[in-house]
């Protein structure tokens, strides 16, 4: 396993200090599997001084179509092929995407309240909502011969996307994925044919040791990727598995992962976050959870998207993932 890393060297007389002849190193790196790039370079995301006062945007539920009062009965209904008209475990219900992103989509409203802050979405909400999730996903897989791709993601507040305040999943589960899902499975597929192991088996005996290895919850094995794709980037895997039933208890570690990661965030004082959890048809990718931090939600929040991410697909992140990897181990 390969993890390349070069510095460059900026040199200038800095007005900071007094114009003297400063350098600043930035840490270029790529990604073992994808070889995509990505940068870190200190003090690149901002963060407010003081707490953010969110309730003029989270305290208002009127007119939520997430709400319990509502969820059940203006949301929409499955096709018949899918056996129920919405899903429901826990708290968590489901129901087709009204705006779809391709030819299979969902929403799933995890939570019975309008809004939680991310230090208080529990490992049970998360997994609740990856079971109504999985109803849905594996449904689809056994109705459509064609449909391979899956994932199941999450915007929470505006930094991260989210028009809706109340906390949800999307799913997407179509016959090609995302781009990246693409680049995913190409050089998932390339790495078994050139080793004869799965990539991510092999990443995990390099990592396991090492500073960049946060630990487990279950079966599922957390690390910070060595290229994060952007702040605060953390992967959940579990290496050899195929895509997970609902009722999979591999989809309680999920969760309890993900509570971990998010109170790690809100200990750091971020409040937006979004993920993904790739699930493919294909045994050279097991399941994959990419989780990310977003630009700090307050009422003069700036976007952490600027054209290095948007344009050139360019990952810059400020706090190397050997550092935020052991504050959130101690999360876990
Ligand atoms: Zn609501």
């Amino acid at each position: 396993m390969e993890f390349e890393r070069w510095t460059q060297d900026a040199t200038f007389y800095s007005p900071l200090e007094e114009f003297e002849e400063v350098t600043v190193e930035v840490e270029v790196r790529e990604d073992p599997l994808t070889g995509r790039r990505s940068r870190v370079v200190p003090e690149s995301f901002l963060t407010p001084e003081e707490e953010p006062d969110l309730e003029p945007v989270v305290g208002d539920s009127e007119g939520c179509f997430f709400c319990p009062d509502a969820v059940g009965e203006v949301t929409p209904k499955y096709p018949d092929w899918v056996g129920f008209d919405r899903g429901h475990v826990g708290e968590a219900t489901s129901f087709p995407n009204l705006n779809p992103y391709g030819a299979h989509s969902n929403v799933v409203a995890l939570t019975e309240d309008h809004f939680r802050p991310i230090g208080e979405l529990t490992p049970e909400i998360f997994a609740d909502g990856l079971r109504a999730a999985f109803d849905y996903v594996t449904g689809v897989f056994e109705h459509d011969d064609e449909a391979t791709v899956a994932s199941v993601n999450m915007n929470f507040l505006r930094p991260a996307g989210s028009s809706i305040v109340h906390p949800h999943l999307q799913t997407l589960v179509d016959d090609r994925g995302t781009n990246y899902q693409d680049r995913l499975v190409s050089a998932a597929r390339e790495y078994r044919d050139a080793h004869d192991t799965d990539y991510w088996s092999d990443l995990l005996a390099a990592e396991r040791d090492g500073e960049r290895h946060v630990g487990a919850t279950g079966d599922v094995e957390w690390v910070a990727p060595f290229a994060p794709r952007h702040h605060r980037h953390l992967t959940g895997v579990v290496p050899g598995m195929g895509v997970p039933d609902a009722d999979d208890p591999v989809l309680v570690d999920f969760g309890a992962g993900i509570a971990a990661v998010l109170d790690g965030y809100d200990a750091a004082g971020l409040n937006s976050f979004n993920f993904a959890l790739h699930v493919v048809d294909d045994p050279a990718v097991p399941p994959v959870l990419d989780v990310v931090a977003r630009s700090v939600f307050d009422e003069y929040y700036w976007s952490d998207s600027p054209f290095f991410t948007v344009l050139h697909d360019e990952g810059v992140v400020d706090v190397a993932p050997e550092t935020y990897a052991a504050e959130t181990a101690a999360h876990l």
